[in-house]
C-alpha cells in the first residue's frame, strides 16, 4: 500500500494542463487554481484553468474528429479494443490512481482501491463490449402508395459530449460518462471538479497511451463558474452529462435548453434506507452504516434517511450508535482509519450548519456532531434520532456523514415517508420477507432500489433518478441510448 509520502510524490507527476486536440496544451492558459489536500489543508497542485479560447478550440477539434477525423473512421470493434486497452492500463495502475484519489478527495485508500477504481475498470470493460453492438432495429411498415417499404433505424453518436463531474468519486464517475460516450462513437470533453481534478488528468494520459485518436477525448480543468459554464453554454456541444448539485444542475439545464441540447443530470438524493422489523438486524445495521458513512457521506446515493420499524427501533438505534463509534476518523493514509476529511472548508461549514439545524429543530443528537480539533476538514460521523421527515435534516441533501433516523409503524407509513421527498434517486430495503421486498420495491419512488445491501453498483445497471435527483440514465444499454440519436431510414422498394 502506498504511503502518504509516496502518494505526494506521485501527484508531482500528474499533468496540470488541459489536454485536447491530441496533446497537452502547456502554457496556453494564464489563470490557474490550487488543489488542496483536505487532510493537511496544504496545496497539492496548481492546475491551469481552461479559458474561452481553450474551450473553443477543444470543442471545434472534437467536432472535426467526429466529422472527418480518424475517430469518425474508427468502427465499433476498434472502439471496443481501445476501451479494453484503457481498462487494462487503468487496472495496471490501479494502486497509483487509488493513492492519488485518496489524497485528492481525503478518503481512505481502501474505498478507491476496492470500489472506485475497480468499478471504473469494469465500466470501461463493459462498454468495450457494447461498442460493436450499437445496433438499430428493423421495423415492419405497411408500404407506401402501394409499394412495399423497408424501414430500419440506426443509432448514431449524439456528437460532442461534455462530461461535467463532481469531486466525490472522480475516477468512477468520469468512467460512467466517458466509457459509454466513447463506445457510442461520441467525442468526449471531460471537465472534472476543481476540488479534485488529479485522477481525471491522469486518466487523460492513460487514454492517450491507449491510442485513442486525437479529439476523441479531452480534459479541460478549471473552475465550474469559468470552464464549466463556458462548456455547458457552448453551441458546439451536443450533449451535457452532469453529476453534481441540483443548483448547478439547474444552471446547466438552462444553458443546455437555450440550444435544445440534450442533458443527463444526476443531482444527488436524500435516499431512504428502510429497516423492517423482520430484517437481519446485524446485517442491516452494518449496511445502513456503510450507506450513510461511506466516503464521508459524500455520495449522491447516501442512505441518509434511515426509516426504522418501531418494533426494532431501539435495537437498531443502539447498533447504529455503536457503528458510528467504531468509525476511525483520521488521515486516510494512517493504519485503521475508516473515515477521512470532507472535501473543503466550505463543505465542512455546510455540513455543520445542517447539524446545527438538526439540533435547533429538536432532533436528538445521539452520535458525533463535533469537529475534531486538528488540521483538515473533518466532521465526526453523526446520527440524529427521534427525527421527523419534515425537518431540514430529513429534506435536504447534506453530503456529509450525517444520518437522520425516523420511526415508522406500518409498511404503508414507511412507503409514504420514503416517497415524501423532493428527491428520487435510490432506496435500500432491509427485510427477510420476499413478498414485502418486491411490493415495497415497486412502490418506492427511486431510480434504483437495493434489497439487503446498500447500493450495489454495476456498470450493466441503469443509474439515475427523477424529480430533484435529475433525469436520464447512465450505464448499461441505457448509457448507449443516452449517447446516441436514433435515425429512421425508409426505402420505398
Ligand atoms: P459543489 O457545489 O459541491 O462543488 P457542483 O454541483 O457545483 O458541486 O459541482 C459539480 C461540477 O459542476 C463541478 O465539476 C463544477 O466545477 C461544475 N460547475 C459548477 N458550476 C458550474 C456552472 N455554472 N456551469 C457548469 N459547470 C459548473
Amino acid at each position: 500500500m502506498t504511503t502518504r509520502a509516496e502518494a505526494e510524490q506521485l501527484v508531482l507527476k500528474v499533468p496540470t494542463e488541459p489536454y485536447y486536440a491530441g496533446r497537452w496544451q502547456a502554457g496556453r492558459d494564464v489563470n490557474t487554481f490550487d488543489v488542496v489536500d483536505p487532510v493537511t489543508e496544504r496545496r497539492l497542485a496548481t492546475v491551469a484553468e481552461t479559458g474561452a479560447a481553450g474551450v473553443d478550440e477543444a470543442v471545434s477539434f472534437a467536432r472535426s474528429a467526429l466529422d472527418d477525423g480518424e475517430w469518425a473512421r474508427t468502427d465499433g470493434a476498434a472502439r471496443g479494443r481501445l476501451l479494453d486497452r484503457v481498462a487494462d492500463l487503468l487496472e495496471a495502475r490501479g494502486e497509483e490512481f487509488a493513492a492519488i484519489e485518496s489524497l485528492d478527495v481525503g478518503k481512505p485508500g481502501f474505498e478507491p482501491r476496492v470500489i472506485d477504481i475497480p468499478q471504473a475498470v469494469r465500466t470501461f470493460r463493459h462498454f468495450a463490449g457494447w461498442a460493436d453492438k450499437v445496433a438499430g432495429r428493423t421495423v415492419p411498415t405497411p408500404g407506401h402508395m402501394g409499394r412495399p417499404t423497408l424501414s430500419y433505424t440506426v443509432r448514431e453518436p449524439v456528437g460532442v459530449v461534455a462530461a461535467i463531474t463532481p469531486w466525490n468519486s472522480p475516477t468512477m464517475i468520469a468512467a460512467w460518462k466517458v466509457a459509454p460516450a466513447l463506445a457510442a462513437g461520441c467525442a468526449v470533453i471531460l471537465k472534472p471538479a476543481e476540488d479534485a481534478p488529479l485522477t481525471s488528468l491522469l486518466l487523460a494520459s492513460l487514454i492517450e497511451e491507449a491510442g485513442l485518436p486525437a479529439g476523441a477525448f479531452s480534459v479541460l480543468p478549471g473552475r465550474g463558474e469559468v470552464t464549466g459554464r463556458l462548456l455547458a453554454g457552448h453551441p458546439g456541444v451536443d450533449k451535457i452529462s452532469f453529476t453534481g448539485s441540483p443548483e448547478t444542475g439547474h444552471t446547466v439545464a438552462v444553458a443546455a435548453a437555450k440550444g435544445f441540447r440534450r442533458t443527463t443530470l444526476e443531482l444527488g438524493g436524500k435516499s431512504p434506507q428502510i429497516v423492517f422489523a423482520d430484517a437481519d438486524l446485524d446485517a442491516a445495521a452494518e449496511g445502513v452504516a456503510i450507506g450513510v458513512f461511506a466516503n464521508q457521506g459524500e455520495v449522491c446515493a447516501a442512505g441518509s434517511r434511515i426509516l426504522v420499524a418501531r418494533a426494532v427501533y431501539d435495537d437498531v438505534v443502539e447498533r447504529l450508535v455503536a457503528r458510528a463509534r467504531d468509525v476511525k476518523l483520521g488521515d486516510p493514509f494512517d493504519e485503521g482509519v475508516t473515515m477521512g476529511a470532507l472535501i473543503s472548508a466550505r463543505q465542512r461549514e455546510r455540513v455543520c450548519r445542517y447539524i446545527d439545524a438538526g439540533v435547533a429543530e429538536g432532533a436528538r443528537l445521539i452520535a458525533g456532531g463535533g469537529r475534531p480539533r486538528r488540521a483538515g476538514y473533518f466532521v465526526e460521523p453523526t446520527l440524529f434520532a427521534g427525527a421527523a421527515n419534515t425537518m431540514t435534516i430529513a429534506r435536504e441533501e447534506i453530503f456529509g456523514p450525517v444520518g437522520t433516523i425516523i420511526v415508522f409503524d406500518s409498511d404503508e407509513e414507511a412507503v409514504a415517508l420514503a416517497n415524501d421527498s423532493d428527491y428520487a434517486l435510490a432506496a435500500t430495503l432491509w427485510t427477510s420477507d420476499l413478498g414485502r421486498a418486491h411490493t415495497v420495491a415497486r412502490r418506492v419512488r427511486a431510480g434504483a432500489v437495493a434489497v439487503n445491501g446498500w447500493s450495489p453498483l454495476d456498470p450493466a445497471l441503469p443509474w439515475g433518478g427523477s424529480r430533484l435527483s435529475g433525469h436520464g440514465r447512465e450505464l448499461g444499454w441505457s448509457g448507449i441510448e443516452a449517447n446516441t440519436e436514433e435515425k429512421t431510414v425508409t426505402v420505398v422498394l
